[in-house]
């Protein structure tokens, strides 16, 4: 059984859709204090009251953490709602597809803005809330793209993917003294939105490739962030835990084809 999260101050950021909304909705399921942060006003007040209608407590902040101001008013909409900053989802993140072949340097700095920037700033600006509270948790939402497959258009997505990682393992060293914990989750491919567009098709012939016969559910995610916010995940820092139905596993087609 694990010691309830009630009342605990939880930032998600770009928790206003896709896996960030499914770890605000499950995170207010928990009893947990959700404040969203994304850009788009009709689509954040949407998951406040998908939350709130549910009996959980949510609210949001509009912010473009490509800008580097933003990680201040997160942290400070953080405080002035909840009191501190118990637990930090970073989740927001941009994965616009463009061959290498014509990838320009805005490309390159666009994602690592939002997928890398905004997250390292966020961390420092939460930290100090973090540490007068004796400690806390923050929660990366990373990808096996990156950090262990790879897919064309998606270079620069992949490196900052896999940059997450490089920043966290120092990060959970230097923060570990304040303990405040810093793990990621490495989603494979997740139901969303916008996956959903791309076709009933396309999503069949994905799922084909995950051992367990399913693409992955926000839910899924969502779970695996609430563990590492738990009190008793509180000895793992700097680890990731890879949320894909086992899609890393086959070596090859031949792999799934004989089993
Ligand atoms: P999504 O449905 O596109 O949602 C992205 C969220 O981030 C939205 O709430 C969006 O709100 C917010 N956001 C984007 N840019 C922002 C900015 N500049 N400032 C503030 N908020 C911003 O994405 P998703 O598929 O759920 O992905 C979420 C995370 O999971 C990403 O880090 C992604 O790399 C990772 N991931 C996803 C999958 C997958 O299969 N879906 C797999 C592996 C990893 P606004 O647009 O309104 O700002």
């Amino acid at each position: 059984m694990f010691t309830p999260i009630t009342g605990r101050s939880v930032v998600v950021t770009g928790g206003s859709r896709g896996i960030g909304l499914g770890i605000a909705r499950v995170f207010a399921a928990a009893g947990a204090r959700v404040l969203i942060v994304a850009r788009g006003k009709e689509a954040a007040r949407d998951a406040v009251a998908q939350i709130t209608a549910a009996g959980g407590q949510a609210s949001y902040l509009l912010a473009d953490l490509a800008e580097s101001r933003s990680a201040d008013a997160l942290a400070r909409g953080a405080l002035d709602r909840h009191g501190g900053v118990d637990v930090l989802c970073c989740n927001a993140g941009i994965y616009p597809a463009v061959p290498l072949r014509e990838m320009t340097a805005e490309d390159i700095d666009q994602v690592f803005s939002v997928n890398v920037r905004s997250m390292m700033l966020s961390i420092r600006a939460c930290l100090p809330h973090m540490e007068r509270a004796g400690g806390g948790r923050v929660i990366v939402t990373s990808s096996i793209t990156g950090p262990i497959t790879g897919y064309p258009g998606w270079s620069h997505y992949g490196a900052s993917k896999a940059a997450q990682l490089g920043f966290l393992r120092t990060a959970a060293i230097e923060l570990a003294g304040a303990r405040v914990t810093i793990n990621a989750i490495l989603p494979g491919n997740i139901v969303t939105e916008g996956l959903e567009d791309l076709g009933e098709d396309y999503l069949r012939r994905m799922a084909s490739s995950i051992p367990l016969g399913r693409l992955g559910s926000v839910e899924d995610v969502a779970h695996a962030a609430l563990f590492l916010a738990s009190d008793e995940a509180g000895y793992i820092t700097g680890q990731t835990i890879v949320v894909d139905g086992g899609q890393v596993l086959p070596e090859s087609l031949a792999a799934l084809e004989d089993a």
